[in-house]
């Protein structure tokens, strides 16, 4: 999509600090984390938020989550926890309107989130 930052990272128009890539999916370090590690995941195809998926892109849901545990796992923050967030649509506080997981971990987490 055009106007689509993420789209412009997955084009590599704009640049990122890429983790993980393949024919379906990026991964990329969030330009202002918020833990140690702060790794967004998303598909190469552009879907605005989760109220977009098609039923029948169900198991690309699927792919990036379980590259967010294997990544997990490579960061060494698998067995101690980590967190993943998936913001939809604006009171979640979802900025950026390409569908991304936040793969968030490294120091404790607090609950309620904000
Ligand atoms: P949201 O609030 O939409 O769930 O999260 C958007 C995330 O994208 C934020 O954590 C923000 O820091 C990150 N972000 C925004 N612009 C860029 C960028 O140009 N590059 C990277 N790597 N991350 C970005
Ligand atoms: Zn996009």
């Amino acid at each position: 999509m055009e106007d689509c930052l993420f789209c412009k990272i997955i084009k590599k128009k704009i640049p990122a600090s890429t983790v993980y890539e393949d024919e379906r999916i990026v991964a990329f370090n969030d330009i202002n984390p918020q833990a140690p590690v702060h790794i967004l995941l998303i598909p190469k195809e552009h879907y605005a938020s989760l109220n977009d998926i098609p039923e029948e892109k169900k198991d690309i849901l699927s792919h990036l989550l379980l590259k967010a545990r294997e990544i997990a796992r490579e960061k060494k923050i698998a067995g101690k926890g980590y967190r993943i967030v998936l913001n939809t649509a604006r009171e979640s506080g979802q900025e950026v309107f390409h569908i991304h997981f936040h793969l968030l971990g490294g120091r404790q987490m607090t609950w309620p989130p904000g």
